[in-house]
């Protein structure tokens, strides 16, 4: 029977890629990747021959029909995106919910990805919590803000370095100077970075000292 794996990749530190992770990159018969030049030299570093396919964003409903039919004709197809676990502000979604429609095996591998080390390390409560993920740029941002404000519970975002400043500004907007963040920057990374306090410093610290490299913010919920 076929069967599509998972398989979450470094996000930044290569030593976090799992045994397992290795095995069925090695054993399996086809990978489709994000971005077959990200995974290509992912693969180069473990020694490691795959054929590739692209399957990204921009392409993932064109060539989905095609991406089962492949899958269907082999025994083991691996999904990987550049970083992280696929699926999680990835593309990955189309494709699992097509192959479960067409009585694919699906299975994903526990394995690296950015919010949950950054939502534990934040110090803010991690037994519930609400994943936004992206906050969209224009259309609806003010929505979630809004929504994300009333929450009580820790949210989670994942923000571009130079929109930093920009989404840190909207928080104290919607929600006080006072409410508590934590920014966490380069996990895994030389650089990592965590930035925990009330949104108005953290937001001061980050206008003289411009941040690169990726981020997530953690929003304490409301008290
Ligand atoms: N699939 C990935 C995952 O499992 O987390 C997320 C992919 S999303 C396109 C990329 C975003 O994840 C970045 O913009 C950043 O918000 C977050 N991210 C990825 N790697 C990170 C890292 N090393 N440190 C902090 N945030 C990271």
């Amino acid at each position: 029977m076929a069967k599509l794996v998972i398989v979450p990749t470094p996000i930044g530190n290569l030593e976090d890629i799992t045994l397992r992770a290795l095995r069925i990159l090695r054993e399996c018969s086809v990978i489709f990747a994000e971005d077959t030049r990200v995974t290509g030299k992912l693969l180069k570093h473990f020694e490691i021959q795959q054929q590739l396919i692209s399957f990204h964003a921009n392409n993932e409903h064109k060539v989905l029909e095609r991406a089962i039919d492949k899958i269907l004709s082999v025994d083991t197809a691996v999904l990987v995106s550049d970083a992280g676990t696929p699926g999680i502000s990835d593309p990955g979604f189309l494709l699992v919910r097509a192959c479960i429609e067409h009585g694919v095996e699906v299975e994903c591998l526990p394995g690296p990805v950015a919010f949950v080390p950054a939502l534990v390390a934040s110090g803010f409560p991690c037994d519930k919590f609400m994943f936004e993920g992206f906050l969209p740029h224009k259309k609806g941002r003010q929505t979630r803000l809004k929504l994300i404000a009333e929450s009580e519970l820790t949210v989670v975002l994942y923000e571009s370095p130079h929109r930093l400043v920009k989404c840190l500004g909207q928080i104290e907007e919607f929600m006080g100077s006072e409410r508590e963040v934590c920014v966490a920057r380069e996990l895994t990374k030389i650089h990592e970075e965590y930035k925990r306090g009330k949104v108005s410093e953290v937001k001061k610290y980050y206008e003289t000292h411009p941040p690169k490299g990726e981020i997530v913010i953690l929003i304490a919920g409301r008290k």
